[in-house]
């Protein structure tokens, strides 16, 4: 094989005979030969023979075709395929092609977009029934080869597949042997036989993940922690001043906490929260009892503007203990950067609050007693925290608010202990959401005046652009413009505010401050306000181009509003063009205020890819387990677990295993400690 081919496997994440093995077909396809006069129209078929001319024509409203007309012997159909001119040069008159589609409802039979192969010279293509697996995103090498090269490799190389499993478990649980699910994968005799092959494969999956998390978890326990007992008494000022009293749901969060953090291992744990749920106060009251045992604790967020909120937050949450709070961030330098830093040295400082500038090498702790962390960067975080501090292991305390189902919570942090804030504070109200048109905008500016003259505020998302350093930029700038314009048009005369990630972190504080305080009406921004902001007397969200952005994040972006005593409202509001999907997403989002249904609907509206929310959780993606199969999770979690706590495992299985783990994971999973 040559590099560019070699290239265009590894965007498919193919490197080695065995990951080619593991390339899961998106579906299969029945095919069975047909004669094209005994065909009706709206029948699917599968048709063999030529194509008699090919040319490259346009639809009415411009769109670029290739047109060819097809024989079978039998009879002829034209064949449109859109947007692919270069097909007319590659079917040149006389190809012979297999064609799969649907033949078009109604006479002259015609196909439109089928599915197409070049037959090779004498090739007799197969009459029967074959089920034919299609795979996903092969653009760039050819569908067929592609296929066939996997059969070859099916028929060949799978029966030498080396078992990763061990024996008893392959039979307990009624599992296909590893060569035999291979090629049933790739050549099934019948749906069922791929059924089983998928089911061993995603058991394989979530066997290897809930295995490497319950090693992870073993570790943590043997490593020396820092048992910290609190005096009760520095929080009774703290909770004096709380403007709310907490709910039995966070006092129990904080009491689960609270209970670890006095072990003499390190504490691992998730608290688990929906949007809202309140979890900020029970993180910085648990930072209060660190530093009422005489630790530090460290608060790590994942963007700036977070860092500072939080920052914000923690000083006045924390000032009637005494403690003292550093905001460090990484745009920082000179004489408060220097404050910050030899107070930490020195112990001075009881929380320090950043981003991952926090993990700079420069930045060390007198005595780190517990981290705290959005889920990102979930590995690697502790690694680099415990290079700041010679003495024990931190406590680990992350936060998510990413709703996910119990089960794959519970094989996604498997490394943690588990705690959830299922209730919401008291008084929320839904947050009446609803989809409008672009002609219909001026209804959502009409709401923003009117919530303005009670004296509330209102965010104006700006429509989402791709990611990355230039993306910032252009982010940035298609905000000022659109400020500019809400400025001329529809909030003329109002106090409107810019939030984007290229402000400078004073103009960006100022912002934010004048927002929150009520120097300003309306907030337009960047995805910067996706997660965390919280500012209670907002109450209209209006999200641009919202069918561009994912469900989560909508729902994160909802979140933004109806924290305060008034009820929000969230438009969404679809840029040009919206796809099917998009705008299916946004009346998912219509139809749940919750979070868990909502990412339900994400996970069943994403289709293939990242489907468990692996990577954001810091872990290598699955291809073949999915959410829909919580019966296999769960067994899988318990066999790992018992197979992990094993002390009589056979060595060549447990060799077999972590060799497993290393190869498909790697880094993901680096020891907690090297050495
Ligand atoms: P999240 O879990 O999304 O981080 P926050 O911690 O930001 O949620 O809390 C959301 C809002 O709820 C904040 O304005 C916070 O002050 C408020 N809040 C938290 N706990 C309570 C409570 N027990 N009663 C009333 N309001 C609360
Ligand atoms: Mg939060």
């Amino acid at each position: 094989m040559g590099p560019k081919r070699a290239a265009l496997f590894a965007r498919l994440g193919i490197r080695a005979v065995g990951d080619a093995l593991r390339c899961a077909p998106l579906r299969y396809e029945r095919r069975q030969l047909v004669a094209l006069d005994a065909a009706r129209p709206g029948q699917a078929v599968t048709l063999a023979g030529r194509i008699e001319r090919a040319r490259v024509g346009r639809t009415r409203d411009g769109a670029v075709t290739c047109e060819a007309l097809f024989s079978d012997g039998t009879a002829r159909a034209t064949v449109r395929w859109f947007h692919q001119p270069y097909l007319a040069r590659h079917l040149a008159r006389g190809a012979r092609v297999l064609l799969t589609g649907t033949l078009a409802p109604a006479y002259p039979l015609a196909l439109a977009n089928p599915e197409w192969e070049v037959l090779e010279p004498g090739e007799v293509p197969h009459g029967g029934p074959t089920l034919v697996p299609i795979y996903p995103g092969t653009e760039g090498l050819p569908r067929r080869w592609f296929r066939r090269l996997l059969a070859s490799l099916a028929e060949g190389s799978a029966a030498v597949a080396e078992e990763i499993l061990p024996g008893a478990l392959l039979a307990a649980r009624d599992l296909l042997p590893l060569p035999q699910a291979l090629r049933a994968l790739h050549l099934p005799a019948s749906l069922e036989e791929a059924a089983a092959a998928r089911r061993r494969l995603a058991y394989e999956e979530l066997f290897l993940l809930a295995f490497g998390l319950a090693l992870r978890r073993q570790e943590v326990a043997r490593l020396p922690g820092l048992p910290l007992r609190a005096d009760p008494g520095r929080e009774a000022p703290v909770r004096d001043a709380l403007p709310f009293t907490l709910t039995p749901a966070q006092e129990r969060a904080l009491e689960e906490i609270a209970a670890d953090l006095a072990r003499d291992r390190p504490m691992h744990r998730l608290l688990h929260g929906d949007v809202g749920s309140g979890k900020t106060v029970v993180a910085l009251l648990a930072a209060l009892r660190t530093v009422a045992a005489g630790a530090q604790a460290a608060l790590i967020a994942p963007t700036d503007l977070l860092a500072e909120q939080l920052g914000e937050r923690a000083v006045e949450i924390l000032a009637p203990a005494g403690i003292r709070v550093a905001l460090l961030r990484a745009s920082q330098r000179g004489s408060e950067r220097r404050a910050a830093l030899e107070g930490l040295a020195a112990g001075s400082v009881g929380v320090a609050v950043g981003t991952h500038a926090l993990l700079e090498p420069g930045v060390r702790f007198a005595r780190l007693g517990l981290a705290i962390v959005d889920e990102q960067h979930r590995f690697g975080v502790v690694q680099r925290l415990t290079l700041a501090t010679k003495g024990p292991y931190p406590h680990l305390l992350v936060m998510s608010a990413t709703p996910i189902p119990r089960s794959l919570a519970l094989t996604l942090y498997g490394d943690l202990d588990l705690t959830a804030l299922e209730v919401l504070p008291p008084g929320r109200r839904p947050v009446a959401t609803e989809v409008l048109s672009p002609e219909q905008r001026e209804e959502a500016a009409a709401r923003i005046r009117e919530e303005i003259a009670h004296g509330r505020a209102a965010y104006v998302v700006c429509p989402q652009i791709q990611l990355g350093e230039a993306g910032e930029a252009e982010a940035a700038a298609a905000a000022e413009a659109h400020l500019a314009a809400l400025r001329r048009g529809a909030l003329k005369g109002l106090r409107l505010g810019l939030l984007h990630g290229r402000l400078r972190p004073a103009d960006r504080e100022g912002s934010m401050r004048a927002f929150r305080e009520g120097g300003l009406d309306v907030l337009v921004a960047t995805t910067v306000v996706e997660v965390g902001v919280d500012v209670p007397r907002a109450t209209v969200m209006v999200v641009e181009g919202a069918d561009r952005f994912g469900l989560a994040q909508l729902h994160q972006l909802r979140g933004r509003v109806g924290r305060g005593e008034h009820p929000g409202v969230c438009y969404l509001i679809p840029g040009p063009a919206p796809t099917e999907r998009g705008m299916a997403r946004l009346q998912a989002l219509v139809a749940s205020q919750d979070g868990f249904a909502v990412a339900e609907a994400d996970l069943a509206l994403r289709g293939e890819g990242d489907l468990l929310g692996t990577r954001q959780a810091g872990l290598p993606p699955l291809a073949f387990a999915s959410h829909h199969d919580p019966l296999l999770m769960k067994i899988a979690r318990e066999d790992a677990a018992a197979v992990a706590g094993e002390a009589g495992l056979e060595a060549g299985t447990r060799a077999r295993l972590l060799l497993a783990l290393r190869s498909r994971w790697t880094g993901a999973l680096a020891p907690l400690r090297s050495g």
